[in-house]
């Protein structure tokens, strides 16, 4: 049985940090890439906030970077999906999409987070053209112009606030009468201004040029009238879905499948199995905290390597009633 030290599913910046640090410990990780290599970053354009990059970098070549950086200290990288993975015994047994098996003693699970998107006409032709689903990384852009934010959760009300600060003028579409968002998030809200709550109203088409987004067509759905919105700007914010189907079964995941990690770790509830970057988180969801998160899942990772004992023959680890590792 060939066994691997470490395996890394998910290939955007938690996968890739992950796979330098544990490349750098000598672990030599196999990093399974998945089919949007790169992840949610090859969706974007200009990435102006990734420290480091004074002149800004796209996205697509800032996680080719970290695939060459992760390349250059040993990382094997196979462009397969892993489609199972078994924790019933150690090594953990992974399957991949073309039926090949792996063996890996400890697994650091970066598949990400994939925005929901509506659906609509143009809207993924202008995705990185006026089309954005994270006014973190691309409000900058949008500085004193008008844009809309779709949605009407603490994500749309929070990009809406985000939005405020930087555009003149923000028209929040709510498909319903009212928010689900939480009352603080709608009182803090209502200290803005230039935001317009546009309630019942949907979002049915983007209009724009060959470079950008110039007008979107809207929906009264009560009385069932077309308009057109001319507009910069248009951010989707009707939530994300955590990659994580595959995991569900064998880890703790929350209400939406979110993996669950214990507070200030990468510690799943399955000792050795580790989870970085969006797949476990609900709140940043940036690059850098990302690649942070990954960072910290290879330390957690290499210190679970090195307090491994061995019983009846085989590696496993001792680990007290929270399932943290304790055989120091
Ligand atoms: P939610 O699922 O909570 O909200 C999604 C919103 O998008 C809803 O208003 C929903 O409308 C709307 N929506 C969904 N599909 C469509 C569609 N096709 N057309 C128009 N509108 C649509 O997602 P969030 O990302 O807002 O939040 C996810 C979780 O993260 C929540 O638990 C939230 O509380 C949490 N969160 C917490 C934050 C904080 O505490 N600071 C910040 C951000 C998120 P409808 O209501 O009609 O279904």
């Amino acid at each position: 049985m060939n066994t691997h030290e470490c395996i890394i599913i998910g290939s955007g910046p938690a996968g890739y940090t992950a796979a330098i640090y544990a490349a750098r410990y000598g672990r030599k990780p196999l990093l399974f890439s998945g089919l949007l290599q790169g992840g949610q970053l090859t969706q974007t354009t200009d990435v102006d906030n990734y420290p480091g990059f004074p002149n800004g970098i796209q996205g697509e070549d800032l996680v080719q970077n970290m695939l060459a950086q992760a390349l250059l200290f040993g990382t094997e990288v196979k462009h397969q999906m892993i489609v199972s993975v078994d924790t019933t015994d150690r090594p953990f047994k992974l399957t991949a999409s073309d039926d090949a098996v792996y063996y890996a003693e400890s697994v650091i699970i970066a598949t990400g987070a994939t925005a929901k998107y509506l659906g609509v006409t143009n809207e993924q032709k202008y995705l990185g053209m006026g089309v954005s689903a994270c006014a973190t990384c691309d409000g900058y852009f949008y500085r004193n112009k008008e844009v809309i934010v779709v949605g009407g959760g603490d994500t749309a009300l929070e990009e809406a606030i985000f939005l405020a600060n930087l555009a003149s003028k923000v028209h929040l579409l709510v498909r319903k009468d009212h928010f689900r968002a939480s009352a603080i998030i709608q009182d803090h809200l209502k200290g803005y201004s230039n935001v317009e709550i546009h309630y019942n109203t949907e979002l049915e088409e983007v209009l724009g040029n060959d470079q950008f987004v110039e007008a979107a067509v809207v929906r009264d759905n009560v009385n069932n009238t077309i308009s057109i919105m001319p507009i910069d700007g248009i951010f989707i914010a009707i939530g994300h879905t955590p990659n994580t189907e595959v995991f569900q079964s064998i880890l703790e995941v929350d209400d939406i499948g979110y993996i669950k990690t214990i507070p200030g770790s990468t510690y799943t509830n399955v000792p050795g199995i580790f989870a970085c970057g969006d797949v476990q988180d609900t709140k940043y969801r940036q690059a850098i905290t990302a690649a942070g998160s990954g960072c910290m899942a290879a330390i957690d990772t290499e210190r679970f390597l090195n307090n491994r004992a061995i019983k009846n023959g085989f590696y496993c680890v001792e680990v007290d009633s929270n399932g943290i590792t304790v055989n120091q």
